[in-house]
């Protein structure tokens, strides 16, 4: 509980509409893409880094946790409220402050959306590369808080690839700004590196700059179905041994295809076991051939089918159906455990077969879709939370699975990040040497610790 006189001290600094006490509008902000649910204290709405340094200096007198929160499509509790306190919500940081086509950099605040960014970048001709499947409800900061990857990090990589620079504030209050302005910049440690990807537990993220590139002049979609999935992931190297690195390679198994089948609206084979859907882009004579070597090697690599988008419409309706399988999974079953693992795209074949047999070993349904082209996979399993046999087995999976994607030379997450699920398995992948140097850096930057207790660490 907070004390009634630190909510009326925090009502005095950013206004009364803005600060939410009353517990029927809390449970909201205490849940997030998990459906894992905790009760918030209160949500405080700051309006800039002031507001922001104001409440974390109270916060960090009184020793009150402070969680901050974009828009709660987290995939691993990040902005849960694990232990109450404060939530403190950005989205009255929205603001598109700066697009700088000379310097080819965007200057935003934490909360804006990151598609209303591509698209207001993208109108200019300036292109702003990482798309989280979530990009229609994400904000930049969450984005940034958890190094986001996308669909097309294969070839243009995170969004740790693309901050040049933060303003942030630490949990003691002070408001500093870290990196540069430039394209280049070495002075000091890397204050950026070490705050991106950091979940919301070292600083709250008040301003970013960000890194454009030129949008490419044209692409091209194609969808390929193919019998098993091992030959699906082979002719994913086998596009790539053909020097090619697309934009895009995603895979859907069978489970996956089938819950977005109906949207897909193509002839799609019975026989399917796995989908590729391929996007390349740059200069048209070059997609032209490009787009030819891959029909090519998607057919010698055993595809039922093949097919061009016709048009940039056809082409979004793909990528509206590889953005839906995840909804469209939860709607299936609303009990799944969600991992997104990451093997050298070398074991992704061997990967899929190992969970091929642990799901009839099992008896789980594990649907598997994702980024092909970096290795990185998203495992469904899909269980039945009433079940405590299921349960159990799907907890021996997770761990089974983590154990193999450690053998494989992998990691336990791309880009969903440790949050609260994946805190118990971190020490599989992370030597405690480098745990214990991470809890000291916690320390140096939140002396009292209440910045997001209970994430990362277990
Ligand atoms: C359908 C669906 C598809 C998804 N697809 C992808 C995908 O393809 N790739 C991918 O990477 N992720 C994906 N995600 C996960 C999620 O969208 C990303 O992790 C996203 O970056 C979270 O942004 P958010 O604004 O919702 O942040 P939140 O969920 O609100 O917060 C996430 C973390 O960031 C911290 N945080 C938020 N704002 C700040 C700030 N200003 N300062 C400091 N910390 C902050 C929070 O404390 C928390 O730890 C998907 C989620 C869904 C629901």
């Amino acid at each position: 509980m907070i004390d009634p006189h630190l909510l009326t001290r925090l009502s005095e600094m950013v206004g009364k509409a803005h600060l939410i006490t009353d517990a029927s509008c809390l449970s909201e902000y205490g849940t997030d893409a998990t459906r894992l649910s905790f009760m918030p204290d209160a949500v405080v709405f700051p309006r800039d880094s002031h507001e922001v340094s104001q409440i974390l200096s109270l916060a960090t007198r009184h020793q009150v946790p402070v969680i901050p929160r974009g828009a709660g499509s987290g995939m691993s509790g990040g902005a849960l409220p694990v232990q109450g306190g404060l939530v403190m919500a950005m989205n009255r940081l929205d603001q598109i402050l700066a697009i700088d086509p000379d310097n080819l950099i965007a200057r935003v605040e934490p909360g804006v959306i990151t598609a209303r960014l591509q698209q207001a970048v993208e109108g200019l001709g300036l292109f702003y590369p990482p798309d989280p499947a979530s990009l229609n409800i994400s904000t930049i900061g969450g984005n940034v808080a958890e190094c986001a990857g996308g669909l097309r990090a294969v070839k243009y990589g995170v969004t740790r690839d693309y901050v040049l620079g933060l303003k942030v504030v630490l949990p003691t209050g002070e408001i500093l700004d870290t990196g540069v302005q430039t394209m280049k910049g070495v002075a000091g440690y890397d204050l950026t590196r070490l705050i991106i990807g950091s979940e919301g537990t070292l600083a709250v993220i008040t301003a970013v700059t960000l890194r454009l590139i030129p949008k490419p002049e044209a692409k091209a979609t194609m969808i390929a179905f193919f019998p098993q999935v091992s030959a699906a992931v082979q002719t994913v190297s086998d596009i790539v041994r053909n020097r090619i690195i697309p934009t895009i390679l995603e895979f859907m198994d069978r489970l996956s295809i089938n819950c977005v089948r109906e949207e897909l609206e193509l002839p799609i084979p019975t026989d399917a076991g796995a989908m590729l859907l391929i996007e390349v882009d740059g200069d048209e004579a070059l997609l032209r051939r490009q787009a030819e070597t891959i029909k090519a090697v998607c057919l010698q690599g055993g595809a039922l089918h093949f097919e061009a988008a016709a048009n940039e419409e056809e082409a979004e309706q793909l990528w509206e159906a590889r953005r839906n399988v995840s909804p469209s999974l939860f709607k299936l079953n609303p009990h799944k455990i969600n991992e997104d693992v990451v093997v050298p795209r070398s074991r992704m074949a061997a990967l899929v077969s190992f969970l091929e047999q642990m799901a009839q070993e099992y008896h789980l349904p594990i649907a598997s879709f994702g980024h092909a082209g970096d290795g990185n996979i998203h495992v469904n399993i899909m269980l039945d939370k009433e079940d405590p046999e299921q349960l159990d087995h799907a907890r021996i999976a997770v761990h089974r699975l983590f154990q193999k994607v450690i053998e494989f030379h992998g990691t336990l997450t791309g880009e969903h990040g440790i949050g609260i699920t994946k805190a118990p398995y971190l020490e599989m992948e992370i030597p405690r040497p480098g745990l214990d140097l991470m809890v000291r850096i916690k320390k140096a930057f939140d002396p009292e610790g209440i910045l997001n207790p209970g994430k990362i660490f277990s």
